[in-house]
């Protein structure tokens, strides 16, 4: 039997899959499963990591947090989507939107082919859906009487990822029955067969287990390093391996907070802007094997320069090979976070995969050692698959791109360097938009929405012959285009700012459901 879960690492995913199995799985009452976490003095957790999807309030809300309390603690603001600038032809008013929600009548009628026949000079998301506009104006997702986790419009969270985790921490501990073991991991002991039996730390002895989740980061220290598995490198898609990060206090504490996360493009990479209440946190992640670490820094000055903010420290440097593992669940132990794998912080997806792995793990958790032959089996096939359609949806965003700049960009556009399934959609794209039937799995991590918004807001454009004869379309789309419309003039008057909302629930709070 299944009775006692071990996990290895205190980062966001160690204390998210923590979270959402201890509350599931009766971690408070003997009966249940005991979930133990230990994590290292001596590894910080890696602390970035500030912008969610929208899943995470469903996960919150799972785990018995309050929203309120989550918003206060963490430093969290609301995010509604994301603001490409410069990545089309890197002009200065080159930009375009993804948001979160839907398109209006998304599933109704082919929008794609009416925005083509009457509209095709307005931008895709401004005219299908009102959040670009609430994004536009610094709008709040919700009013102040909104009760917790409910939305006006669908939305994440930007976060302090620090006080995340320390938050995420003190709601385990003390609500959920989590055991917490501050130590350092030194090996591991393991039966004949390979399975492990325990993880041996250096003052608390061998903490023994039936399943195993290594959270450990970048290391991967059960998964990698002690079970070898294979390192599946996408370097050769996706260029970019290391960051500088800066976090950066606001002149003025009442100054606007973005609704979205800004991403800039640069010449050799990008620049990330997230607005939080009492500072942004902003990072240039770019290839080394395009620019070098002084350039990088300079263009990140830049940035802040040209925004208006000051440095208070120098910015702190991290560096990661883009894969993950060829195998996440191997014997009886599974990978979450860091240790599975990472991109590059492109649409957040990071997180969104930790999620998602801990719901499937917590949904799945096996009752004995032989039930998770199936399950294992299962898993990764699921998130061989999610990771490979994080890098399709990645590296759309860098081959449409038109910018001649740097051999960045050009590099980007080699057909070498594309995967062979997004070079096949692309070619079915110029006649038919995204749909559920190119992501047709449950719980993709990006739908097909998302697509459409990041095609066509870098230019992209069907052909004609793949939407003229459609002849009903350009009618019903303008009914959904003119709700679009209807719902963006009353939102942008009935919503507060991001601010005044946050300032509201620092005062009241919300209203709990
Ligand atoms: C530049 C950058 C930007 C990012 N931006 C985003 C973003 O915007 N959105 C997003 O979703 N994700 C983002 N990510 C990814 C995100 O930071 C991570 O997915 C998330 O923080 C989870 O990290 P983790 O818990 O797996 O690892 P870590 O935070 O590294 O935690 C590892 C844990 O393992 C413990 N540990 C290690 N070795 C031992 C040992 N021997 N014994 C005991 N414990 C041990 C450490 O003490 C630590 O607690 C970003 C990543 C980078 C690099």
């Amino acid at each position: 039997m299944v009775k006692r879960l071990v996990i290895v690492g205190g980062g966001s995913a160690g204390w998210l899959t923590a979270g959402v199995i201890a509350a599931e799985h009766r971690a408070r009452d003997g009966a249940g499963l005991s979930v133990t976490l230990l994590e290292s003095p001596d590894v910080p957790a890696i602390g970035v990591g500030e912008g969610t999807w929208p899943t995470m309030r469903d996960t919150l809300r799972k785990i018995g947090v309050s929203e309120t309390k989550f918003l206060r603690d963490c430093d969290a603001s609301f995010k509604q989507g994301s603001k490409f600038e410069r990545w089309v032809d890197g002009r200065e008013h080159d930009y375009y939107f993804h948001p979160f929600m839907l398109p209006e009548g998304y599933l109704e009628t082919n929008l794609v082919a009416g925005w083509m026949k009457r509209h095709a000079t307005t931008p895709f998301a401004d005219l299908v859906s009102f959040q670009p506009h609430l994004c536009a104006q610094g709008k709040a997702p919700k009013q102040p009487q909104t009760p917790e986790y409910a939305a006006v419009a669908n939305y994440a969270y930007h976060l302090d990822a620090g006080k995340f985790g320390t938050f995420l921490r003190e709601h385990c501990v003390t609500s959920l029955g989590v055991r917490h073991i501050v130590d350092h991991m030194t090996g591991v002991e393991s039966a004949p067969n390979g399975d492990l039996t325990a993880v041996t730390t250096r003052s608390n002895g061998a903490l023994a287990g039936d399943l195993f989740v290594d959270c450990t980061g970048l290391t991967s220290r059960l998964l990698g390093g002690h079970f070898g598995i294979p390192f599946v490198s996408r370097h050769h898609v996706l260029f970019n391996d290391t960051a500088l990060a800066l976090q950066v206090p606001y002149d003025d504490a009442q100054a606007p907070i973005a609704s979205h996360t800004i991403s800039t493009a640069q010449q050799a990479g990008w620049i990330w802007d997230i607005g939080l209440p009492t500072r942004r946190g902003i990072g240039h992640v770019f290839s080394s094997a395009h620019t070098t670490e002084e350039a990088a820094e300079r263009v990140l000055l830049e940035y802040l320069a040209r925004t208006g903010g000051k440095a208070g420290a120098a910015p702190r440097k991290l560096t990661f090979e883009p894969g993950y593992r060829r195998e996440f669940w191997h014997r009886n132990c599974v990978a979450i976070g860091l240790s599975a794998g990472f991109i590059e912080p492109l649409e957040a997806s990071a997180l969104a995969l930790v999620e998602l792995s801990a719901a499937m793990l917590s949904d799945e958790m096996p009752a004995t050692r032989d039930a998770m032959e199936i399950v294992a089996r299962r898993f990764n096939d699921f998130f061989a698959y999610r990771w490979e359609r994080v890098i399709d949806f990645l590296k759309l965003h860098y081959v449409l791109s038109r910018r001649q700049d740097s051999e960045f960009w050009r590099d980007n556009r080699d057909a070498a360097s594309m995967p062979d399934r997004l070079t096949e959609l692309l070619r079915l794209w110029r006649f038919q938009p995204p749909s559920r039937y190119d992501l047709h799995r449950v719980e993709e991590v990006f739908p097909s929405a998302s697509y459409q918004y990041v095609l066509y807001g870098m230019g992209f454009r069907p052909e004609p012959e793949g939407f003229s004869r459609r002849m009903d379309d350009a009618d019903r789309a303008d009914e959904y285009f003119r709700e679009a419309a209807r719902l963006t003039h009353r939102m942008v008057g009935a919503l507060p700012t991001n601010r005044a909302l946050l300032q509201h629930i620092y005062q009241y709070g919300l209203q709990r459901i």
